[in-house]
């Protein structure tokens, strides 16, 4: 297979699509993004790295991060102890949903991947590491990718945290719960996931995520970068939940475990071992890249990904 060639007819299918989606506006610095910016990039089953239109653009990784949040907190609690503190439920309803919190069982969010869990993640590990959470969880991510130069947006940062209503509406709501400690502070804690959705990223960087993510934690020079059993959750809960209230229609039309996120980008992970990510800000209803997920289709389908 031509990798190359590949990625090239997935980014002509893509962009016959680039009218459809809709910048993320609730954040001000995102509605800025420029929608007709689309990026590819695969990492062959060798480690080898392709890429496709804007690939050296950095965007912010938003709720892809939300991975690397669960995957920190897995590392750190037992499975059945977190389940005290976020389920592993799909949620019909959106992101950020305030409703489906105020239904959830006890208030314990439904999953990792919608914002009031991954809120809840983060004041888990800010128990753990008070201060310092977020460097630790930027570390994190800079050792999973393999790119000590990942930081973060201080703009983006800086937007959504002056903007981030319903955010705070839930965090209050997990206090109200007792899902949260109340000895946390509310902005401290904020401040560290809206720092953590604003770490910026490249489509080559969610690619070498992907990789390790499908490769039971190892990336091409054989070294563990992540437990494989995590690896295993993260995939699973990836394909049930990763792309919200869409997450059915996606196994559907592309059939492999992926988590996107409202800044553009999508990461995938699939058993067959390559690492793959896309990027076009324009979303659909849901907070899913329009144009990214159409690029995943051909890429499923060229490289006979689906695993349904
Ligand atoms: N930072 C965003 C928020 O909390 C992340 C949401 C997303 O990417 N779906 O709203």
């Amino acid at each position: 297979m031509d990798i190359q060639a590949m990625l090239q007819r997935a980014y002509d299918y893509g962009i016959t699509y680039i009218d459809k989606g809709v910048v993320a506006n609730y954040i001000p610095e995102l509605a800025k993004e420029d929608k007709t910016r689309v990026g590819g990039a695969v990492v062959d089953t060798d480690g080898s790295v392709y890429t496709v239109g804007s690939d050296q653009y950095q965007f912010s990784i938003q709720s892809i991060v939300k991975i690397i949040i669960y995957l920190c907190v897995l590392e750190h609690y037992d499975f059945d102890y977190i389940q005290k503190f976020i389920g592993v439920k799909p949620s019909a309803k959106p992101f950020n949903s305030i409703l489906a919190l105020e239904l959830s069982e006890k208030n314990i969010p439904v999953n990792p991947f919608i914002n009031a869990g991954a809120i809840v993640g983060t004041s888990l590990l800010f128990r753990k590491y008070g201060n310092n959470t977020f460097e630790m969880i930027l570390k994190r991510t800079q050792e999973l990718i393999g790119n000590d130069k990942i930081d973060y947006s201080r703009s983006i940062f800086n937007s959504e945290s002056s903007s981030a209503f319903s955010n705070r509406a839930l965090t209050y709501m997990l206090l109200n719960g007792k899902i949260i400690s109340p000895d946390v502070n509310v902005d401290d804690l904020l401040n560290v996931y809206f720092k953590s959705c604003s770490i910026l990223v490249n489509v080559a960087d969610l690619a070498q995520l992907s990789f390790i993510l499908s490769r039971d934690g190892k990336d091409s020079a054989g070294k563990q970068r992540c437990n494989a059993e995590h690896a295993r959750i993260l995939r699973t809960i990836m394909a049930t939940c990763g792309t919200y209230d869409y997450s059915g229609e996606f196994a559907i039309q592309i059939g492999i475990p992926a988590k996107s996120g409202v800044g553009g980008g999508i990461v995938t992970a699939s058993r067959a071992g390559y690492g793959i990510g896309v990027y076009c800000p324009g979303l659909d209803a849901h907070g899913n890249s329009y144009v990214g997920t159409r690029m995943l289709e051909v890429i499923a389908k060229e490289l006979s990904l689906n695993i349904y």
